[in-house]
């Protein structure tokens, strides 16, 4: 008899252990596509010259953008609204993400686009190592998404942003850009299903 409930003990001790493992490895699995993405910068030869991690944030999505050869001093920084670089003048962008439909400016009272973010400053040896928030957006999915319908892109420009001139702060050229798109082959397939997941990234 006490060998019979020993044995059972342990069962439930393993299947306990199963479900665990099982539970942590499928939150895992399901939400790092949708809240952690590193992209590749290009300057206007098409030349990769840095990187912008990209990580879901309670205040929206933290970029930590590395790049170099930039001229020293301000430069403007913005989401536009498709996800295609092509150089040399990256139009292919096209214009800031702007999906409440507001005006240009981080110092606009009726703005800001959502893709507006504060100016960097690129060190004397032209390099930026900096941290920034795109306030309110999101990798996964929604209105503000910046994945969602075939994604958006940063680019980088040439002259700062003065927070007020329509439609783009005065920025100057666009110089450096970098796509946000989900991966090729890697669209909706992983989407979580799982209704208890959802309920608990809100
Ligand atoms: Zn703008």
């Amino acid at each position: 008899m006490a060998r019979v409930f020993a044995k059972g003990v342990i069962y439930m001790r393993i299947m306990i252990v199963a479900i665990s493992i099982c539970l942590l490895t499928a939150c895992q699995f399901t939400e790092q596509p949708k809240t952690a993405k590193t992209i590749d910068m290009y300057n206007q030869e098409g030349d990769m010259v840095g990187t912008a991690k990209l990580a879901e944030d309670p205040n929206g999505v933290k970029v930590t953008l590395k790049v170099e050869g930039l001229t020293p001093g301000y430069h403007g920084v913005h989401v536009h609204e498709i996800a295609e670089c092509v150089h040399p003048d990256f139009k292919s962008a096209g214009n800031h993400f702007n999906p409440e439909q507001k005006e240009h400016g981080l110092l606009n009272p009726k703005g800001s686009h959502l893709g507006d973010l504060p100016n960097v400053e690129a060190d004397l040896s032209g390099k930026v190592d900096e941290e920034l928030t795109i306030d309110d957006a999101t990798l996964m999915e929604g209105k503000n998404s910046l994945t969602d319908s075939g994604g958006t892109s940063l680019v980088i420009s040439s002259d700062p942003d003065d927070g007020m001139t329509q439609i783009s702060g005065n920025s100057g050229e666009r110089i450096m850009c970098g796509e946000i798109k989900e991966e090729e082959g890697q669209a909706d397939e992983e989407t979580p299903t799982d209704p208890t997941e959802k309920r608990e990234e809100k």
